[in-house]
């Protein structure tokens, strides 16, 4: 099920409780839930998850036990605490967003499978920044993948972004940290470091992003999330955060067919928020995420 179908679900579920005058309060609660429970289960969201989304929802709504589901100050609160339960989903209520500062150093640093929208999320951000005013470059520490580099130089050309690379060094350690050297000379304010998405083995990648993660010491780590993966997501997610410990996660295709669920879990199981969503293939289809207006567009 992808994820305008989740909302007209949820909503369903919910209109029909609101909609109902034969059932007491009870029954009504219980048979919306079931219907949410289904939904949210079909888009891949974990299961332990919607357990407990669904044992918030009931314990908050039978505090309100004895009123009639007409009621409008009843059907505020049902509507509320759905919302309120569907947002704290999307939620890790991290305290401080990173920002960057401007005339300091930002580094950045990209982590995430290949094929994810790596690349292509890495020039988005750096048109984010460069449009509100930060000096910003990017650096391609693939060297794994050939082509790498000048899918980025492309990228960076057709977005305007000064880029660094190199056609024949081996090492992408290497050229992580030249191309940080050279950018903090220029007084470069976001560097962002665009990394492999595939090896040999798993492990080496990891591993290489450690090795990355410690020349470049970045201030903030992202990893970018292919939405349409499902169950998958949440997987790859927590071995991500075991090697390269990301701050923040950009879910890319999310105007495909994606089920979204699958990277809902992520963010559950990795304890990190979803700051950027990817919308299409365009350099401009990039949207900040907030959990409330994702959900607001959700349930339409
Ligand atoms: P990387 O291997 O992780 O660096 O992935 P790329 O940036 O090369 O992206 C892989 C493919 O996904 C490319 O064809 C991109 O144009 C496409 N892509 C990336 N982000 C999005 C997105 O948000 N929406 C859509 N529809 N396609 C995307």
């Amino acid at each position: 099920m992808v994820l305008a179908d989740l909302g007209k679900r949820i909503n369903g579920a919910v209109n029909s409780a609101l909609s109902n005058t034969q059932d007491d309060y009870a029954t009504a609660v219980d048979s919306m839930l079931k219907g949410i429970v289904t939904a949210l289960l079909e888009a891949d969201v974990n299961i332990s998850l919607v357990s407990k989304l669904r044992n918030n929802i009931k314990s908050k709504l039978m505090e309100s036990k004895g009123k009639s589901i007409n009621n409008v100050q009843t059907k505020k609160l049902i509507q509320k605490t759905v919302f309120d339960e569907l947002c704290n989903l999307v939620d890790c209520h991290e305290k401080e967003p990173f920002k960057p500062k401007k005339k300091k150093t930002n580094v950045i640093m990209f982590v995430g499978l290949q094929g994810s929208g790596k690349t292509t999320s890495c020039t988005k951000l750096a048109v984010y920044y460069a449009k509100r005013g930060f000096k910003v470059g990017l650096v391609c520490a693939d060297t794994f993948r050939a082509g790498a580099f000048d899918q980025l130089k492309q990228n960076a050309i057709k977005a305007r972004i000064p880029f660094f690379g190199s056609y024949t060094e081996t090492d992408p350690v290497k050229v992580a940290e030249e191309g940080i050297t050279k950018f903090k000379k220029e007084k470069f304010e976001v560097i962002i470091v665009d990394t492999s998405g595939r090896h040999r083995q798993e492990q080496e990648l990891f591993r290489e992003m450690i090795e990355i993660s410690r020349v470049v010491k970045p201030h903030q780590t992202i990893m970018v999330l292919d939405a349409s993966i499902g169950q998958a997501a949440e997987q790859q997610s927590k071995a991500f955060k075991e090697s390269s410990d990301f701050g923040a996660i950009i879910l890319t295709k999310m105007d495909g067919h994606a089920k979204g669920g699958g990277a809902i879990s992520a963010v559950a199981a990795t304890n990190t928020p979803i700051i950027f969503i990817g919308t299409g293939e365009h350099i401009h289809d990039f949207e900040s995420f907030s959990p409330k207006s994702f959900v607001s567009k959700l349930l339409g």
